[in-house]
């Protein structure tokens, strides 16, 4: 029998990046809407939140993954970290994406380090702050086109190329940096590398102004014979053209259902506003009349909340199968798929729905209408969450299928 109650451990910590998005995040989410490139002070209170849970054992508040975060075995089913930080992060993205995207010590980055890290790693970088710097001025989807090069002198890798759209890239202590290491070998000399953000040889260019998730910082890098230690290469060093660059596309795994998550808080907002919004214009939701005869912005409202309802459980699916290490690159791609246009979908009908006043900027509705549009896009966009699934169903190679 399928039981979707959530247990207590993942609802109590839930809960609690609850607490945060509601006391901390929504109460400054216009003010640094208004205010981009304004540091937001209140994430020295979340970074000493974070340390104080981490040190506590109670896991991240934020998207991180930790793969030290070892799962509790509950009747032959684990619910480990990824679960747990995909519930946290529906929570804060309820409150904030872009202040969420800047929670420290939760950055993409790290989620790639808990997905590729060998052990020794995980214990040396466990407790950065990371970004994740992939995408380069010559290419966005095709991650394989990675011109960015990593050239062994002696101890040190030595990286020139340019990054950018990297989120937290400014703010970050560490970016995760895809490079190649062999650029005759093809996607599979593309690796991952730890670079710290002091490293000499590493700068940010500048800050992009951008459409939405105005609190967080998108950083243009660049790398110029930038050093970093031999051992800062993400887990094997070794180029097998067989196995392809598969190693660094794993972050996917983990990082997909978590952009999914985002997306399922920030619509969860964008219903509940909407809810009140109807109500105050006498619009009654009901469940137990078909909707075809009820209102037909109520009918509108059951039919988004519908659409929320299997973004929300494709996401679970994902994480609980990297939890229980079943292969889930599909429904990580599904999940991401579903939630990034159902996010974007729910934000923009949700303003459509209230009127002048939802366009007006005195709800959130329209800032969240902005905000959602980026979690269809990055770490893979719509189409290419589609391309993939289509691969992966019809058994295809991204060379015959493309
Ligand atoms: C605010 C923001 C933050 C970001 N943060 C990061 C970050 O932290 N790290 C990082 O590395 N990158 C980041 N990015 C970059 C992001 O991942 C890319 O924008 C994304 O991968 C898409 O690449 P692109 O913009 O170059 O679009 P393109 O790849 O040029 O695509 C343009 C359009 O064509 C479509 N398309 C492309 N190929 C196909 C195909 N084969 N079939 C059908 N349609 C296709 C795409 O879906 C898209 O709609 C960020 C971007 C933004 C805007």
């Amino acid at each position: 029998m399928i039981n979707l109650e959530l247990p207590k451990r993942l609802k109590a910590s839930a809960n609690q990046a609850h607490q945060v998005a509601a006391q901390i995040f929504r109460p400054v989410s216009r003010k640094y809407d208004l205010a981009e490139h304004v540091y937001p002070v209140e994430l020295d209170t979340m970074a000493a939140m974070v340390e104080g849970l981490n040190d506590s054992g109670q896991g991240a508040s934020g998207a991180a993954l930790g793969r030290g975060d070892e799962p509790k075995k509950q009747a032959g089913n684990v619910n480990g970290g990824n679960m747990a930080s995909l519930l946290n992060v529906i929570e804060t993205c309820w409150g904030d994406v872009g202040l969420t995207l800047s929670i420290p010590y939760q950055g993409l980055g790290n989620s790639a380090i808990a997905a590729v890290a060998t052990d020794e790693q995980l214990e040396r970088f466990g407790k950065v702050w990371a970004s994740m710097a992939i995408t380069e001025p010559s290419f966005g989807s095709d991650s394989a086109a990675v011109t960015t090069t990593a050239v062994l002198d002696g101890d040190e890798w030595v990286l020139n190329g340019e990054k950018i759209f990297v989120t937290a890239g400014e703010r970050s202590t560490h970016v995760v940096v895809w490079a190649s290491v062999d650029r005759s070998k093809g996607r599979a000399a593309i690796k991952s590398f730890v670079v710290p953000r002091d490293a000499p040889g590493l700068s940010v260019a500048r800050l992009e102004h951008k459409l939405g998730i105005k609190a967080s910082d998108t950083a243009v890098l660049v790398l110029d014979n930038c050093r970093i230690p031999k051992d800062n290469l993400l887990g094997s060093p070794e180029v097998n053209v067989e196995k392809g660059f598969a190693g660094v596309m794993q972050t996917f795994d983990n990082t997909r259902p978590i952009v999914a998550g985002m997306a399922i808080g920030v619509a969860r907002a964008a219903l509940e506003e909407l809810r009140g919004v109807l109500a105050e214009a006498g619009v009654e939701v009901s469940y137990d009349v078909p909707a075809c005869n009820q209102h037909a912005a109520a009918a509108e409202f059951l039919a988004l909340e519908a659409d929320w309802e299997a973004a929300y459980l494709q996401a679970l699916r994902a994480a609980w199968m990297a939890d229980n290490k079943q292969p889930n690159s599909l429904e990580a791609s599904i999940s991401k798929a579903k939630a990034g246009r159902t996010g974007t979908a729910v934000t923009l009908k949700a303003v459509e729905l209230a009127g002048t006043y939802g366009y007006s900027e005195r709800p959130l509705l329209e800032k969240w209408a902005r905000d959602s549009k980026i979690l269809d896009i990055f770490e893979g966009t719509q189409q290419i969450q589609q391309l993939i699934i289509a691969r992966r169903l019809l058994g295809l190679s991204s060379a015959e299928l493309k």
